[in-house]
């Protein structure tokens, strides 16, 4: 089965690929000749994914995932949430974003926070809405080179080292996104069209 996964991002398209079986294959935007610039303007990751689903599925007919994930600081109310991508402003940058969540973090004890990711799939004419969530806590500081984003400063739950210092494998297993992505993974490979 052809499937779009809708993003540009190489990092999140590698990820992804590695978890599907050999019977999906996965498309990217590229790969269907869409560059356009699918802008994020909902106020919910899970409004955002099936924005960014429903882009593709009109324009370009093909059954599509898209997926959105937020970093939600307790003592922040959540923030930065659905505007993570760009938290320090425009153009989004992960060090800027990074450096702002250890300023306004610099005075709070409760460092608690979570990824989410909600994901969109339109298959067949249906949507199937699907998410994940992995817990942890904010570093004082960068710790690792892997990964993206806020890797380096986010601690996953019952690990004592950041996402970037996991391999993709391990981060995979316990991530938001991969929690998302299994689940969407088990409901294409029991799905009977
Ligand atoms: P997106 O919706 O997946 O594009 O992500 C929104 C923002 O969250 C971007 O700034 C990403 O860098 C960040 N982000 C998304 N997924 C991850 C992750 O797995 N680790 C770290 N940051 C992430």
């Amino acid at each position: 089965m052809k499937l779009v996964f809708a993003t540009n991002n190489l990092n999140k398209l590698a990820e992804v690929q590695k978890m599907l079986p050999d019977s999906i294959q996965l498309l990217s935007l590229k790969d269907i000749n869409c560059f356009d610039e699918i802008e994020e303007t909902e106020t919910t990751l899970q409004g955002n994914a099936k924005l960014k689903a429903d882009y593709i599925t009109s324009k370009f007919g093909f059954n599509c995932f898209a997926d959105d994930t937020g970093l939600e600081v307790e003592s922040l109310d959540g923030k930065p949430g659905v505007y993570s991508a760009r938290f320090a402003g425009e153009p989004s940058n992960s060090d800027n974003n990074m450096q702002k969540l250890l300023e306004d973090l610099k005075d709070k004890t409760n460092r608690k926070a979570q990824f989410r990711t909600a994901v969109a799939l339109n298959l067949n004419n249906e949507q199937f809405i699907f998410e994940g969530t992995c817990k942890g806590e904010i570093f004082k500081k960068k710790h690792g080179e892997k990964g993206f984003g806020y890797d380096p400063i986010f601690k996953p739950e019952g690990f004592e080292v950041s996402f970037a210092e996991m391999s993709s494998e391990q981060k995979n297993k316990i991530s938001h996104r991969g929690i998302a992505i299994d689940k969407l993974v088990n409901f294409l490979s029991n799905y009977k069209s």
